[in-house]
């Protein structure tokens, strides 16, 4: 018989996870091979919507893993699912065929996700053995609980109890071996099962050119490594992460999220390397941490707050807000709206500049995350929803409990010119991403039709502003004190 780690598409690496270390444990103990596997279910892309940035992003990890396993005399199995619900029954077949004895995963903490382990535990009979592990924070999904005894959902009082309990158990943070090789005499026995392929994106999951394959592979390069040499980069500037992060010119975030999502470079060895830096201290906490690595680790614990939500409020995975009185808000049908937010044409040059970013490079700065989301449900009233599903097709970092949670709508409504100025004061932003305004200087960079004489701003080649931004926030105040309510 073997033992097996099933590898899901937010663990894709070798180093520090957990599941994976517990199976190589297993076999060794038990003087079993240990075998991996990977299901590929187009279909469940497609039903998540993922974009073709992050299919080859994860097809690419996926390379570089089975040569790494290759290399310890283990298997990396690619299996093929047309049908999402068919995922279980695919993979239990195999692992009869293959006398797989225990089974070992992290878990997802999506509601489908969570479905489909629920029923591999139940289907796979006696004879197989399941062991599910916490792998994708420092801190287990659901144990996070208020006096009440519910699970905590509000950040501040989940960021304080957060700080003290690292404090208090740095060996949180520990990382586990990678795996331990095949024993050689298991040679024969596996021979066959290390020549399947990798996948490739779907059809429909292609890059739209050659051309932008080759930008995005080069921005984000895939795997364990590019993920670890990123992150040793980043903490070379942390400390003027805080005074920086919101100016999205500087570029002086980490880039590390579509790494996190893929569970490229666990959360565990992320922390333990800034607390390396951090004087070998695991307080990160405002007055004790170093400069830089409060605000950075303040990032992380949304993350991890975000994965508890998912977790306990399930109905956030199911295209339903947190809070349900939004689902009673009568959206509007701005056909030309929507096609000028998603192609940057909308004539507010801080939005248009956010989402031509996203085009280009799969990815967007937060503080235009923010802006763009609060512009598409509160300005243009459209359904919040398409906006997220429209991140998942496109962000190289898509992840159902940051997306979910980040498009939850609320009644801030962001100005995007006031914003552009506090947070882009030179407007280089919006220089590099819209060139039609590049060579404006001063002020009429921010909003050029309201600041420019007619027949200048008539020569630039640049829209007017598709929507009034303070009637429009009126009547985005008027639609929800009228719409909202109890279920
Ligand atoms: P850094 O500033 O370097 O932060 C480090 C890490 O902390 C990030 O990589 C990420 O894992 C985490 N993080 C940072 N900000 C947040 C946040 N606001 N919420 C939760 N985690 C955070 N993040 C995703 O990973 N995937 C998404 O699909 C996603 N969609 C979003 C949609 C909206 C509308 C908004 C407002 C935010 C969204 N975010 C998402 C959160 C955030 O914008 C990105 O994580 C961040 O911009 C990634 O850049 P970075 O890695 O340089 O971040």
């Amino acid at each position: 018989t073997k033992v097996a780690h099933w590898f899901h598409p937010k663990d894709l690496r070798i180093q520090d996870n957990k599941g994976l270390h517990h199976a190589s444990e297993l076999a060794q103990s038990s003087k079993k091979p240990l075998v991996c596997v990977y299901i590929n279910c187009p279909a469940d892309e497609s039903w998540h919507g993922t974009s073709p940035a992050r299919v080859d992003f994860m097809c690419e990890g996926l390379k570089i893993m089975q040569k790494e396993l290759q290399e310890l005399n283990i298997p990396l199995v690619f299996l093929e699912c047309e049908d999402r619900k068919k995922i279980v029954p695919t993979v239990i077949e195999w692992f009869k065929k293959q006398n797989v004895s225990h089974v070992f995963s992290n878990f997802e903490y999506e509601i489908d996700e969570l479905r489909r382990d629920i029923k591999l535990v139940k289907e796979s009979g006696d004879d197989i053995q399941v062991s599910i592990y916490h792998d994708q924070t420092i801190v287990e999904p659901g144990t996070m609980m208020t006096g009440n005894g519910k699970p905590m959902k509000i950040f501040t009082p989940y960021h304080k109890k957060w700080l003290a309990i690292i404090k208090e158990e740095p060996e949180l943070l520990d990382t586990v071996p990678p795996p331990t090789a095949n024993p050689s005499s298991f040679k024969k026995e596996l021979k066959d099962l290390f020549d399947t392929t990798p996948p490739k994106p779907a059809s429909d999951k292609q890059f739209s050119s050659p051309d932008e394959k080759k930008r995005i592979r080069k921005l984000w390069p895939p795997g364990h490594a590019a993920a670890s040499k990123r992150m040793d980069a980043f903490l070379k500037h942390i400390d003027t992460y805080a005074s920086t992060r919101s100016n999205p010119a500087l570029d002086s975030t980490s880039r590390m999220s579509p790494y996190f999502s893929a569970g490229m470079l666990s959360m565990r060895s992320t922390l333990q390397k800034v607390s390396d830096y951090n004087n070998s201290s695991a307080d990160f906490s405002e007055n004790k941490a170093k400069s830089g690595v409060y605000a950075w680790v303040r990032e992380i614990v949304f993350r991890e707050l975000y994965r508890q939500t998912t977790m306990c409020t399930p109905h956030t995975s199911m295209n339903l807000p947190q809070n349900l009185k939004f689902e009673f808000v009568q959206w509007e049908d701005d056909e030309e709206g929507w096609e000028k937010w998603y192609k940057g044409t909308t004539g507010e040059p801080f939005i248009d500049a956010g989402m031509r970013q996203l085009a280009a490079e799969a990815w967007m700065h937060n503080r235009l995350r923010m802006n763009v989301s609060s512009y598409l449900y509160c300005n243009l009233l459209l359904d919040y929803r398409r906006g997220e599903r429209y991140f998942a097709e496109t962000l190289i970092d898509w992840d159902l409990s940051n997306n979910t949670q980040g498009w939850e709508p609320s009644w801030t409504v962001f100005n995007p010119v006031s914003q552009a100025e506090k947070n882009d004061p030179s407007g280089d932003y919006i220089r590099k991403w819209v060139p039609e305004l590049a060579h404006l200087e001063g002020k009429a960079i921010f909003a050029p039709y309201e600041r420019l004489p007619k027949e200048e701003f008539e020569k630039l080649e640049y829209p007017q502003p598709h929507v009034n931004w303070k009637k429009t926030k009126q009547r985005c105040m008027e639609r929800f004190k009228r719409d909202m309510h109890d279920a």
